[in-house]
């Protein structure tokens, strides 16, 4: 998708702050984190909303939380605990339609979100 920022980022053709990359996903810094960790998780391919995840998907969404545990446990997050969010669309505020997985931690998050 040449118009979708997370594909180019995916790409390289949008600079990021890299912090995990495998075979299907791809990990970079929030550019406008909202605690101290704040990591973007997203799969290579482009997929728009978990509303258009098709079976045979799972492999790649599953991924995207093993990538979180990994980076939680890098940042010395994993104990004191952390979040992960998809936002969905309109209501669950999703601005960038290429699905990804928040990571937030290092402070106490309040609740219900973020
Ligand atoms: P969402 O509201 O769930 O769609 O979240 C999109 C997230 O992407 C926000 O937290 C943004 O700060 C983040 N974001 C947008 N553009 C970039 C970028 N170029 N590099 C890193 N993070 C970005
Ligand atoms: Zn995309």
């Amino acid at each position: 998708m040449a118009d979708c920022i997370f594909c180019r980022i995916v790409a390289g053709e949008l600079p990021s702050t890299r912090v995990y990359e495998d075979d299907l996903v791809f990990a970079f810094e929030d550019i406008n984190p909202q605690a101290p960790v704040h990591v973007v998780i997203v799969p290579k391919r482009h997929i728009a909303t978990l509303n258009d995840l098709q079976p045979g998907d799972e492999t790649t969404t599953g991924r995207l939380i093993h990538a979180a545990a990994w980076i939680a446990r890098e940042r010395n997050i994993a104990e004191p605990g952390y979040r992960t969010i998809f936002n969905v669309n309109r209501d669950g505020g999703q601005v960038v339609y290429h699905i990804h997985l928040h990571l937030l931690g290092g402070r106490k998050l309040k609740t219900p979100l973020a």
